[in-house]
């Protein structure tokens, strides 16, 4: 039997919808307005696109969305104002600064400037600790985002073996504590992990955040498994004319989808539930600044 089809955009409009029909209620009950500020520097044109698309989606749903563009060669000591400026405005509600930041700026210590409680990409270290023992804390997008297609694609998740590939800090250790928070078995595998086929053999769920295209093929995956592919790789299409490109996941889609129980494919998949995550902790950060109910099924 084929694989069931994740679809992450189709999911994604759903988690839009959700979050703006809470920013109405925020409006009309209480008069609050969520509001969002994006900190780009420099011109990194990915990042651009990125916080264009940001923008767009935090206005469609019926929020503030506020940007700071500011150039190459500004300092840490101004980059460090904006933030604070942000962490004192009430109206800014989630503040998010775009990586990765130009070389003479420190990432760890611009993030850790953020006002925890407004750090909706949750790489804030109060946000990792307050995660990694099971607290209430903002929880990364792209993980968040995942974790929220498994749970809807399963109900419940408890008691699976998950692996995930991957040991960043922005995908794969906040997935694998996420998972750990549902119950699974959780394995985590990285560069150095001997025997990767066997290691993903024995999951029922692999999500694989590795930054290599295709490289996961089908006889690695366990006949019915989930497979949840956060990989965003551009490979030369010459079949598409002269310079064109495809975007390809870190699994190989065709052999996996043989295979697999349910498969996310990309694109289409985990990054349209990125940003739809943000806009989501968004809300959510709106909800616990002002100490009112936070939307259902939007955070883990
Ligand atoms: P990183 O480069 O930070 O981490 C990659 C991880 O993969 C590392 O832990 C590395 O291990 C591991 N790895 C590398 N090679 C191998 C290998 N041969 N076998 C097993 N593990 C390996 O990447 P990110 O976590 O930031 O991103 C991963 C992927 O997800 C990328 O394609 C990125 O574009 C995509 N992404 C997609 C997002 C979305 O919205 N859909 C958001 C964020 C990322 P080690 O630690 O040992 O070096």
């Amino acid at each position: 039997m084929p694989a069931t089809i994740i679809d992450g955009k189709a999911f994604a409009a759903k988690v839009r919808a959700q979050v703006a029909d809470h920013v109405t209620r925020l409006k009309d009950a209480h008069g609050i307005t969520p509001g969002l500020a994006v900190v780009l520097v420099g011109e990194d044109p990915a990042s651009q696109v990125y916080v264009r698309s940001k923008g767009k989606q935090t206005v469609e749903v019926g929020m503030k969305s506020v940007e700071h563009k500011l150039d190459a060669e500004t300092s840490e000591a101004d980059l460090l104002a904006v933030i604070d400026q942000l962490n004192n405005d009430p109206e800014i509600h989630g503040i998010l600064v775009q990586l990765p930041l130009p070389k003479h700026l420190d990432e760890d210590l611009v993030i850790n400037s953020i006002a925890p409680e407004k750090d909706v990409d949750g790489f804030h270290i109060s946000n990792v600790g307050l995660l990694g023992t099971g607290q209430k804390s903002m929880v990364p997008c792209t993980p968040l985002g995942c974790l929220m297609m498994l749970r809807d694609h399963h109900g419940s998740i408890s008691g699976m073996d998950a692996v995930v590939i991957g040991r960043s800090n922005i995908v794969g250790k906040p997935m694998a504590q996420l998972l750990l928070g549902d119950s699974c078995t959780v394995t985590i595998a990285h560069s150095r992990t001997k025997d990767l086929a066997e290691v993903v053999r024995r999951a029922d769920i692999v999500v694989a955040a590795v930054g290599r295209p295709q490289m996961v093929p089908g006889d690695w995956i366990k006949p019915g498994a989930t497979v949840i592919d956060v990989g965003i790789n551009r490979l030369d299409a010459p079949e598409r004319g002269e310079g064109k490109t495809r975007l390809v996941g870190d699994v190989d889609y065709d052999s996996c989808a043989a295979v697999a129980g349910a498969i996310t494919p990309v694109p289409g998949g985990v990054g349209p539930m990125t940003i739809a995550c943000l806009l989501a902790n968004t809300v959510t950060a709106c909800c616990r600044a002002n100490g009112l109910d936070e939307p259902d099924g939007l955070t883990a």
